[in-house]
């Protein structure tokens, strides 16, 4: 599917009862996290000794059997789904990495994608570092294990400082549990209670698929250090930025998903009732392209009056693993993927939701698929603006010169994928959706680091408070819209800017 693609998705455990199942709890969550990444899968665990891994190639459920959990023995564990943007699909980039020394092990699971990779790959190879992979999370994992003799929180934070980009990270040592991400907190990360332990989970999704509680996301620029004394969070830099992957909203993230304290459900149906009050349309039906244009269809439908089907079937079981050979082919599977429902579409003015156009061909071919079901007109409307700028920060886009959106004016993109109309979301309405949804103070479920903000230290355990407030309150308005606008969180540098 003509889609941007996530890069992973991570998960850790912490059993405080010392329970060695942590790595069955890793993959229960690794089951929930799937769609954030297909190519391979890994778990690390550790008993308070030692470090034992496992990773292959493939999807969770196939990769691990049950021999390999019942090796996996441990009270800590760190898990990772891979879909590869900057290595080769491979098993020597299948994480979690796990570096040895006399200090100690330590795991690393990313999430993200760094910018500066190559001047970090240089320095760490000019002080004797050898890679064996082709993925920037390597470069962690080698600075972490470098500045190692200067204790755990140290090696991190100096890490942390050295590299640039984003990043949600799961670390372990064989007695420690870390969560950190990115001052700009572009990727998410968040921290759940288990009964007997606690959990970090790139969506809250996994918390609830193994029976814990969302406590609250980890902040941008923090660093949560989980152990038998509980949850220590300290920042690692005074300044943060909030700039969140807008997209994880519109497309990556699951609906059922809280994250920032945005319901990403709730966050694409308001994205639809302010594309029904931007860009409405006199039709019969308004119909989601499933399964992400699904919500924002729903809202759609809910502001403008007009009636919601469901018009589309999707083929679930068409695996990622058939690469189809040729472009034309792969335009082709369409067909195979998605169906229409010609009661839903006979004669109708049809309103289709789709969360994003990237190259324009799955449009394209959607459209044929509900004309030959006999629908009399197809109106577009599109829950994100148009993508005109490579994503740097852990989504795979094509290069520019492939974003539909980057060369043709929306009339233009409107003719070429044969629509009786075509219009975006704007940019302020999409922010306006999202900040909507934020969570009110006082609202159940999300909890508040605590009295000191964030820069003092805080150790976190039995006195948290059940009730409380989003980190980031009322002015949760730092989204990043990079792929939109060109304008990143950070400043591109050599060859990257020049894309
Ligand atoms: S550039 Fe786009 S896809 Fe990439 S992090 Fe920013 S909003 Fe997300």
């Amino acid at each position: 599917m003509d889609k941007l693609k996530d890069h992973c998705g991570v998960i850790g455990i912490y059993l405080s009862n010392h329970d060695d199942s942590a790595s069955r709890l890793a993959y229960y969550g690794l089951q929930s996290l799937q769609h954030r990444g297909q190519e391979s899968t890994g778990i690390a665990v550790g008993d308070g000794e030692k470090i034992e891994h496992f990773k292959a190639m493939g999807l969770v459920a196939d990769v691990y059997k049950k021999e390999n959990l019942d090796a996996l023995k441990g009270h800590l564990a760190i898990g990772h789904v891979l879909y590869s943007t900057c290595g080769k699909a491979a098993i020597e980039n299948a994480q979690p990495f796990v570096s040895r020394s006399k200090l100690g092990t330590i795991a690393v699971a990313h999430n993200g994608s760094l910018v500066n990779t190559e001047p970090m790959k240089e320095f760490l190879e000019e002080t004797g570092s050898t890679f064996t992979s082709t993925s920037d999370s390597e470069v962690i994992i080698k600075l972490i294990a470098k500045n190692y003799k200067k204790g755990l929180e140290r090696a991190l934070t100096d890490t942390i400082q050295l590299i640039k980009g984003s990043f949600a990270l799961a670390v372990m040592t064989e007695k420690t549990l870390i969560g950190a991400r990115d001052p700009n907190g572009i990727r998410p990360l968040c921290l759940g209670k288990l009964p007997n332990g606690w959990i970090l989970a790139s969506e809250s999704c996994a918390i609830d698929a193994i029976g814990g509680e969302l406590v609250r996301d980890i902040a941008p620029g923090e660093i949560v250090i989980i152990n038998d004394d509980g949850v220590l969070s300290f920042n690692f830099g005074e300044k943060t930025s909030k700039k969140t992957c807008v997209f994880e909203y519109v497309y990556f993230a699951r609906p059922d998903t809280i994250m920032d304290g945005i319901g990403v459900l709730e966050a694409r149906i308001k994205m639809g009732e302010v594309l029904a009050r931007e860009s409405g349309v006199a039709a019969d039906v308004v119909i989601g392209v499933p399964d992400s244009g699904l919500g924002a269809a729903m809202g759609y439908s809910k502001a403008s009056g007009i009636p919601y089907a469901m018009g589309i079937v999707k083929n679930k079981y068409i695996g990622r693993t058939f690469i189809a050979p040729s472009q034309e082919a792969r335009e082709a599977m369409v067909f195979v993927k998605l169906n229409a429902l010609k009661s839903d579409l006979y004669g109708k003015r049809v309103v289709v939701i789709d969360d994003s156009i990237v190259r324009g061909t799955t449009s394209r071919r959607l459209i044929q698929i509900i004309r030959r079901a006999g629908a009399k007109e197809v109106h577009i409307r599109i829950s994100s603006p148009p993508v005109k700028y490579p994503c740097y920060f852990g989504i795979d886009t094509p290069a520019r010169a492939d974003l539909i959106s980057a060369t043709l004016e929306t009339d233009e993109i409107c003719k070429s994928i044969g629509a009786d109309s075509l219009a975006f979301i704007s940019m302020d309405g999409m922010i306006e959706a999202l900040q909507s949804c934020e969570y009110e103070e006082d609202s159940p479920g999300v909890m508040t680091i605590g009295e000191n903000g964030r820069n003092g230290k805080q150790r976190e355990g039995s006195n948290a408070r059940d009730g409380g407030v989003s980190p980031y309150g009322a002015s949760n308005c730092g989204y990043c819209q990079g792929c939109f606008l060109g304008e990143y969180p950070m400043p591109m540098i050599g060859e990257l800017g020049k894309r």
